[in-house]
Protein backbone atom coordinates (compact mmCIF):
# COMPACT_ATOMS: atom_id res chain seq x y z
CA UNK A 1 0.00 0.00 0.00
CA UNK A 2 1.34 3.78 -0.99
CA UNK A 3 0.27 6.37 1.21
CA UNK A 4 1.80 10.10 1.45
CA UNK A 5 2.31 11.35 4.77
CA UNK A 6 3.39 14.75 6.06
CA UNK A 7 6.16 14.08 8.70
CA UNK A 8 9.16 15.02 10.54
CA UNK A 9 12.61 12.53 10.35
CA UNK A 10 13.18 11.49 13.82
CA UNK A 11 16.22 9.32 12.96
CA UNK A 12 18.49 8.04 10.51
CA UNK A 13 20.79 5.08 10.40
CA UNK A 14 23.05 3.97 7.81
CA UNK A 15 22.11 0.60 6.44
CA UNK A 16 24.64 -1.14 4.28
CA UNK A 17 26.79 0.95 1.67
CA UNK A 18 23.99 2.94 0.22
CA UNK A 19 21.21 3.00 2.26
CA UNK A 20 19.16 4.24 5.29
CA UNK A 21 16.80 3.40 8.01
CA UNK A 22 14.69 6.22 8.46
CA UNK A 23 12.41 6.80 11.42
CA UNK A 24 9.69 9.30 10.13
CA UNK A 25 6.78 11.08 13.42
CA UNK A 26 4.25 11.20 10.72
CA UNK A 27 1.39 13.55 11.47
CA UNK A 28 -1.30 11.03 9.65
CA UNK A 29 -0.09 7.24 11.02
CA UNK A 30 2.21 8.12 14.34
CA UNK A 31 6.16 7.00 14.28
CA UNK A 32 6.83 4.78 11.19
CA UNK A 33 10.22 3.30 10.04
CA UNK A 34 11.24 2.78 6.89
CA UNK A 35 14.36 1.52 4.41
CA UNK A 36 15.15 4.40 2.11
CA UNK A 37 17.28 2.90 -0.50
CA UNK A 38 20.32 4.57 -2.10
CA UNK A 39 19.72 7.69 0.33
CA UNK A 40 23.26 7.62 1.57
CA UNK A 41 24.12 8.43 -2.21
CA UNK A 42 24.30 12.10 -2.60
CA UNK A 43 23.02 12.20 -5.87
CA UNK A 44 20.25 9.78 -4.69
CA UNK A 45 16.95 12.43 -4.96
CA UNK A 46 16.47 10.49 -1.25
CA UNK A 47 19.20 12.32 0.19
CA UNK A 48 18.01 15.33 1.08
CA UNK A 49 14.57 14.20 2.24
CA UNK A 50 16.63 11.76 4.71
CA UNK A 51 18.74 14.08 7.00
CA UNK A 52 17.43 14.62 10.68
CA UNK A 53 14.92 17.59 11.46
CA UNK A 54 13.54 17.57 7.72
CA UNK A 55 9.96 18.28 7.39
CA UNK A 56 8.44 16.95 4.05
CA UNK A 57 6.09 14.78 2.48
CA UNK A 58 6.80 11.40 2.43
CA UNK A 59 5.93 8.56 -0.32
CA UNK A 60 5.74 5.77 1.60
CA UNK A 61 5.22 1.82 0.74
CA UNK A 62 3.85 -0.16 3.60
CA UNK A 63 3.03 -3.62 4.39
CA UNK A 64 4.68 -6.66 5.72
CA UNK A 65 7.50 -6.04 7.69
CA UNK A 66 9.00 -2.62 7.25
CA UNK A 67 7.99 0.18 5.07
CA UNK A 68 9.60 1.31 1.95
CA UNK A 69 10.79 5.09 1.51
CA UNK A 70 9.95 5.97 -2.21
CA UNK A 71 9.82 9.21 -2.70
CA UNK A 72 9.34 12.54 -0.23
CA UNK A 73 9.38 16.34 -0.79
CA UNK A 74 11.22 18.77 1.53
CA UNK A 75 8.62 21.12 2.95
CA UNK A 76 10.68 22.67 5.61
CA UNK A 77 14.86 21.65 5.58
CA UNK A 78 14.99 23.05 8.85
CA UNK A 79 18.88 24.13 7.56
CA UNK A 80 19.34 27.18 10.51
CA UNK A 81 19.18 24.24 12.98
CA UNK A 82 21.98 21.97 10.64
CA UNK A 83 23.96 25.15 10.55
CA UNK A 84 24.12 26.17 13.99
CA UNK A 85 25.75 23.50 16.64
CA UNK A 86 23.71 24.52 19.63
CA UNK A 87 20.56 24.23 17.82
CA UNK A 88 21.39 20.89 16.56
CA UNK A 89 22.25 19.72 19.93
CA UNK A 90 19.17 20.74 21.51
CA UNK A 91 16.79 19.57 18.22
CA UNK A 92 18.86 16.24 18.52
CA UNK A 93 17.79 15.81 22.38
CA UNK A 94 14.24 17.03 21.26
CA UNK A 95 13.82 14.30 18.32
CA UNK A 96 16.04 11.58 20.60
CA UNK A 97 13.12 12.36 23.45
CA UNK A 98 10.16 12.56 21.59
CA UNK A 99 11.49 8.86 19.25
CA UNK A 100 11.92 7.29 22.71
CA UNK A 101 8.56 7.92 24.50
CA UNK A 102 6.51 6.85 20.97
CA UNK A 103 5.75 3.74 19.83
CA UNK A 104 5.88 3.04 16.11
CA UNK A 105 2.34 3.60 14.62
CA UNK A 106 0.60 5.28 17.82
CA UNK A 107 -1.08 8.32 16.42
CA UNK A 108 -1.00 11.53 18.34
CA UNK A 109 -1.46 14.61 16.16
CA UNK A 110 -0.49 16.72 19.74
CA UNK A 111 3.04 15.01 19.76
CA UNK A 112 3.15 15.78 15.88
CA UNK A 113 2.47 19.72 16.37
CA UNK A 114 4.74 19.93 19.66
CA UNK A 115 7.78 18.29 17.31
CA UNK A 116 7.01 20.64 14.41
CA UNK A 117 6.31 23.60 16.60
CA UNK A 118 9.54 23.23 18.62
CA UNK A 119 11.50 22.46 15.71
CA UNK A 120 10.29 25.61 13.68
CA UNK A 121 10.79 27.78 16.60
CA UNK A 122 14.68 26.56 16.91
CA UNK A 123 15.02 27.27 13.38
CA UNK A 124 13.35 30.71 13.70
CA UNK A 125 16.26 31.47 15.96
CA UNK A 126 14.11 31.09 19.31
CA UNK A 127 16.12 30.24 22.57
CA UNK A 128 16.72 26.21 21.52
CA UNK A 129 17.68 25.73 25.64
CA UNK A 130 14.43 27.08 26.77
CA UNK A 131 12.47 25.29 23.61
CA UNK A 132 14.02 21.45 24.81
CA UNK A 133 12.36 22.91 28.18
CA UNK A 134 9.34 23.45 27.07
CA UNK A 135 9.09 20.30 25.55
CA UNK A 136 10.50 17.91 28.69
CA UNK A 137 7.65 19.78 30.71
CA UNK A 138 5.32 18.74 27.98
CA UNK A 139 5.86 15.42 27.31
CA UNK A 140 6.12 14.24 30.65
CA UNK A 141 2.12 13.21 30.18
CA UNK A 142 3.24 11.18 27.27
CA UNK A 143 5.67 8.89 29.51
CA UNK A 144 2.90 8.50 32.01
CA UNK A 145 3.26 11.86 33.80
CA UNK A 146 1.13 13.76 34.84
CA UNK A 147 1.93 16.50 37.17
CA UNK A 148 -0.54 18.00 39.60
CA UNK A 149 0.40 21.90 39.22
CA UNK A 150 -3.37 22.95 39.38
CA UNK A 151 -3.46 22.86 43.27
CA UNK A 152 -1.50 20.96 46.25
CA UNK A 153 -1.19 17.37 45.12
CA UNK A 154 -2.25 16.11 48.63
CA UNK A 155 -5.16 18.48 49.96
CA UNK A 156 -6.45 20.19 46.79
CA UNK A 157 -6.09 23.26 48.17
CA UNK A 158 -5.04 26.47 45.85
CA UNK A 159 -3.69 29.10 48.31
CA UNK A 160 -0.76 29.34 50.18
CA UNK A 161 2.73 28.82 49.73
CA UNK A 162 4.11 26.07 47.10
CA UNK A 163 6.72 23.93 47.00
CA UNK A 164 7.49 21.42 44.27
CA UNK A 165 7.82 17.46 45.28
CA UNK A 166 9.22 15.02 43.55
CA UNK A 167 7.36 12.40 45.89
CA UNK A 168 4.13 13.79 44.72
CA UNK A 169 5.47 14.78 41.54
CA UNK A 170 3.75 18.03 41.61
CA UNK A 171 2.90 21.21 43.77
CA UNK A 172 2.47 21.23 47.90
CA UNK A 173 0.69 23.54 49.68
CA UNK A 174 2.49 24.86 53.29
CA UNK A 175 -0.17 22.84 55.19
CA UNK A 176 1.21 19.55 53.51
CA UNK A 177 5.06 20.52 53.54
CA UNK A 178 5.84 17.29 56.08
CA UNK A 179 4.54 14.60 54.30
CA UNK A 180 8.08 14.94 51.75
CA UNK A 181 11.18 16.10 53.32
CA UNK A 182 12.64 16.61 50.18
CA UNK A 183 10.48 19.07 49.25
CA UNK A 184 11.78 22.21 46.65
CA UNK A 185 10.75 25.43 47.87
CA UNK A 186 9.51 27.68 44.60
CA UNK A 187 8.34 31.75 44.62
CA UNK A 188 5.07 33.14 42.79
CA UNK A 189 6.65 33.28 39.80
CA UNK A 190 8.58 30.24 39.41
CA UNK A 191 4.87 28.37 40.44
CA UNK A 192 3.84 30.28 37.25
CA UNK A 193 6.63 29.16 35.26
CA UNK A 194 6.19 26.09 35.66
CA UNK A 195 2.63 26.26 34.76
CA UNK A 196 3.35 27.88 30.97
CA UNK A 197 6.04 25.57 30.20
CA UNK A 198 3.55 22.60 31.40
CA UNK A 199 0.58 24.16 29.41
CA UNK A 200 0.71 26.71 27.21
CA UNK A 201 1.80 26.11 23.59
CA UNK A 202 5.28 26.84 22.29
CA UNK A 203 3.38 28.91 19.66
CA UNK A 204 2.78 31.20 22.75
CA UNK A 205 5.81 31.08 24.81
CA UNK A 206 8.54 30.51 22.51
CA UNK A 207 9.39 33.63 22.87
CA UNK A 208 9.92 34.15 26.04
CA UNK A 209 13.41 35.23 27.34
CA UNK A 210 14.42 33.46 30.15
CA UNK A 211 17.43 33.92 32.39
CA UNK A 212 20.24 31.13 32.50
CA UNK A 213 19.87 30.56 36.12
CA UNK A 214 15.26 30.22 35.03
CA UNK A 215 16.77 27.83 32.88
CA UNK A 216 18.77 25.74 35.01
CA UNK A 217 16.12 25.54 37.93
CA UNK A 218 13.54 24.13 35.35
CA UNK A 219 15.95 21.73 33.86
CA UNK A 220 16.56 20.48 37.37
CA UNK A 221 13.06 19.71 38.06
CA UNK A 222 12.19 18.38 34.81
CA UNK A 223 15.86 16.26 34.58
CA UNK A 224 14.87 14.60 38.42
CA UNK A 225 11.41 13.94 37.24
CA UNK A 226 12.97 11.99 34.53
CA UNK A 227 15.19 10.39 36.19
CA UNK A 228 13.13 9.08 39.05
CA UNK A 229 9.93 8.31 37.12
CA UNK A 230 10.65 7.08 33.34
CA UNK A 231 14.77 6.34 33.86
CA UNK A 232 15.15 7.15 30.45
CA UNK A 233 18.92 7.65 29.16
CA UNK A 234 19.14 9.79 26.42
CA UNK A 235 22.58 9.70 24.51
CA UNK A 236 22.18 13.46 23.01
CA UNK A 237 22.16 14.22 26.80
CA UNK A 238 25.39 14.30 27.70
CA UNK A 239 26.97 16.06 24.80
CA UNK A 240 24.25 19.37 26.45
CA UNK A 241 25.31 18.69 29.89
CA UNK A 242 29.40 19.31 28.35
CA UNK A 243 27.89 22.37 26.48
CA UNK A 244 26.05 23.72 30.18
CA UNK A 245 29.85 23.32 32.15
CA UNK A 246 31.82 24.47 28.89
CA UNK A 247 30.02 27.24 26.97
CA UNK A 248 33.29 28.37 25.79
CA UNK A 249 32.68 25.49 23.00
CA UNK A 250 30.35 27.43 21.36
CA UNK A 251 31.07 29.52 18.75
CA UNK A 252 30.12 33.59 19.58
CA UNK A 253 26.59 33.98 18.53
CA UNK A 254 25.85 36.09 15.60
CA UNK A 255 22.03 37.86 15.90
CA UNK A 256 19.81 35.30 14.21
CA UNK A 257 19.73 35.65 10.32
CA UNK A 258 16.17 37.00 9.36
CA UNK A 259 14.94 34.15 7.91
CA UNK A 260 14.37 34.31 3.87
CA UNK A 261 10.72 32.99 3.96
ZN1 LIG B 1 -1.95 20.94 50.79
Amino acid sequence: MMNKWEGIVLRTMPYGETNKIVTILTKEAGKLTAMARGAKKPASRLSSITQLFVYGSFLLRTGKGMGSLEQGEPIDSMRHIREDLEATAYASYIVELIDRLTEDGQRSSGIFNLLFEALHAINEGYDPEAIALFVEWKMLPVAGIHPVLHQCASCGSVEGEFAFSFKEIGFLCHRCFHIDPYIVRITPAQLKLIRTFATVPITQVGSLTLKKSTKQFMKKLVRQVYDEQVGLRLKSRSFLDQLDRTPSLLPPKEKPAESDE
